[in-house]
């Protein structure tokens, strides 16, 4: 059996609600568009099915953690978002066995540079640039379904410094768990330790150095971060 050159990067995990245990990452992915009121305060179509992005595993960030204002941007935003946590193989996942496949619930931040993105959607380039950097998927620890189910609704904010910035209930997903799942397993074959962040509330806004942002998804939990002074 060969050796590596080097020893291979430390496996991603999130953390699981309580529990020592671990939720291995192996791929993120990220649905663009899934709130109507969001669509449009980006002045985008709301009629548009979704369309998946993704991030690295080894840019999440965990709860309590500080996240260093990243490069390149003046314009930082939060988008809250459900994730949801795989389990299950699925290739053409049919709707109605799509929940099958989740192992459990968490909140995360699609954070991004929105100049980045809006400058290289405008381009019709990829998104990366401003989806796609170091610590931009803070994710709270997971719960299991064996204990909170598969909620369908319930609130869904972000507050930056106590203020309220995004308010709104998963039941305003445009695409919801099942459908996201089962279109998303029409693109990539989805295996254990994926993740999904299904997308965001409307209400995001610009954060800087030192402000707070806390997190919350009625009956799955909370996540806090906060932005730090850029790395040198
Ligand atoms: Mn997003």
């Amino acid at each position: 059996m060969s050796s590596y050159v080097f020893s291979p990067p430390p496996q991603a995990a999130l953390e699981i609600q309580g529990s020592s245990e671990l939720f291995p990452v192996r791929r993120i992915w990220c649905v663009g568009r899934n709130y109507l009121e969001h669509i449009k305060e980006m002045g985008q179509d709301e009629r548009e099915p979704p369309f998946f992005f993704s991030k690295q595993p080894d840019m999440i960030v965990s709860d309590g953690a500080t996240v260093p204002y990243p490069s390149q941007t003046k314009d930082l935003q939060h988008e809250v978002e459900l994730v949801v946590a795989i389990k299950g193989k699925g290739y053409y996942v049919p709707e109605d066995k799509a929940l099958s496949l989740v192992w459990g619930y968490g909140v995360g931040i699609d954070l991004t540079r929105r100049d980045l993105q809006i400058g290289m959607r405008n381009l019709k380039r990829p998104w990366e640039a401003g989806k796609s950097f170091d610590y931009s998927a803070p994710c709270g620890a997971i719960a299991p379904v064996s204990k909170v189910g598969h909620p369908a609704k319930g609130r869904i904010s972000l507050r930056c410094n106590g203020e309220i910035r995004q308010d709104g209930d998963l039941e305003q997903q445009i695409w919801n768990v099942p459908e996201i799942i089962s279109k998303l397993s029409e693109l990539v074959a989805l295996e254990p330790g994926d993740i999904i962040m299904t997308g965001t509330p409307a209400g995001v806004t610009a954060c800087g150095v030192g402000d707070k942002l806390a997190c919350s998804i009625e009956g799955i939990g909370t996540l806090n971060v906060t932005i730090g002074e850029p790395l040198k």
